[in-house]
């Protein structure tokens, strides 16, 4: 049986890993600023994950949510003390895509509504409701274009007020956009956001999926606009690689039994790889250390005057390379051996392991240096 063709591949074969580094089966050793789309966030294979995921596996592994599972009451605690969102409420599944459809369905049995109001450039994954609030038309298929989405430009004040209504169930907005290319939002465009949903009666979705869990160096990165949304999606670095989503969701909000539900999410071997990665990052500093290193970052490849528009929070950084350097990534990574990401044509994404160090952090201003001069 063949493998079904949807996303093109680059022909290496990790075999290995360890913190910010992959081997290939060729025995060639890459520095990873990617993490396999922002999902690393501890550092592959940390002793401490490992060890927490090999000891739950010799326990019970799995069971669905029919019994009490202790772990989840373990995370949803230890979560909301590192997040500052202690009297929020935790529902646990396994992907972003998933944590983002079920706060749709919970913003659209909240309100009554079905309108949602997402932007230009945005990417919430590809369950029918999440991809129908992802703008890309590419990948909508009629199917999810049934969903009642209206698409505004990100940062714009009016557009906003005039797109939010009486009939909207809720406003979904990345706390950095992604997929998108690294684009930031205000924080009056935040603040306004919260006022003009509040005015509405809608609810606020922060889809945290690749902009939290101490990437921006804040835990989530609409904490720097100093806003609380209704729902906050989480995934990716919240499992370091193992499958893992939640939806953090306001107190006021009353669940009902049946109103969502999952076979896998927050099975017993995901809690115990959730719940290594906020231990690490609780000790070793991680969010700190991403916004220490990503500044870094920020202020060296800035220099670079060939390079445009560098941009981010943290470690999670774009620029946009000229026409004529339009094979910079390819060149970084088949003659530097350095993984980064893209958006389009042009940028390129930075997405490392909050671990990254300053040495490391060199290794790749090095690279830069020689394929982008001064
Ligand atoms: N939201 C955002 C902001 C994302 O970047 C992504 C994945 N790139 C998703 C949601 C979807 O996550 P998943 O692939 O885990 O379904």
């Amino acid at each position: 049986m063949n493998l079904f063709n949807v996303y093109s591949l680059f022909d290496i074969t990790p075999v290995k890993a360890k913190g910010s580094y992959l081997w290939d089966d060729k025995g060639d050793q890459y520095l990873d600023l990617y993490g396999g789309h922002a999902v690393i966030s501890i550092g592959h294979t940390h002793p401490h994950y490992v060890k927490a995921i090999t000891e739950q596996l010799q326990k019970i592994g799995f069971y669905s949510n029919s019994v009490k599972n202790p772990l989840q009451e373990k995370l949803a605690e230890k979560l909301g003390k590192l997040s500052s969102y202690e009297d929020y409420e935790l529902f646990l599944c396994n992907s972003g895509a998933e944590a983002n459809e079920n706060a749709l369905k919970l913003a659209s049995f909240v309100t009554g509504r079905k309108k949602v109001v997402a932007f230009h450039q945005s990417f919430h994954g590809r369950t029918s409701g999440a991809v129908a609030a992802t703008d890309n038309p590419k990948i909508v298929s009629p199917f999810n274009a049934a969903h009642d989405v209206q698409f505004i430009p990100l940062n714009d004040e009016d557009a906003l007020k005039k797109a939010v209504d009486d009939k909207t169930a809720a406003v979904i907005i990345e706390g950095i956009q992604g997929v998108g290319g690294i684009n930031l939002v205000d924080d009056l465009f935040f603040q306004l956001l919260r006022e003009v949903c509040d005015k509405n009666k809608a609810l606020l979705i922060l889809d945290e999926v690749q902009s939290g869990y101490g990437r921006s160096g804040r835990f989530f990165a609409h904490q720097y606009a100093s806003i609380k949304p209704d729902l906050i999606t989480i995934a990716k670095g919240m499992g370091n690689g193992f499958p893992i989503g939640g939806v953090l969701i306001n107190h006021e909000i009353k669940p009902w039994v049946g109103e969502l539900g999952t076979t896998f999410g927050g099975n017993y071997l995901a809690c115990a790889a959730a719940l290594a990665v906020l231990e690490v990052i609780e000790k070793e500093n991680l969010s700190d250390n991403a916004l220490k290193i990503g500044n870094y970052l920020l202020e060296n490849v800035a220099k670079f005057t060939r390079l445009q528009k560098v941009r981010g929070k943290g470690l999670m950084i774009g620029f946009d390379v000229p026409e004529e350097l339009k094979d910079l990534r390819q060149k970084l990574l088949f003659d530097h051996k350095i993984f980064t990401g893209a958006s389009g044509s042009y940028t390129i994404r930075l997405l490392p392991s909050l671990t990254l160090t300053k040495r490391q952090a060199d290794e790749f201003l090095e690279a830069l240096e020689e394929e982008v001069g001064r």
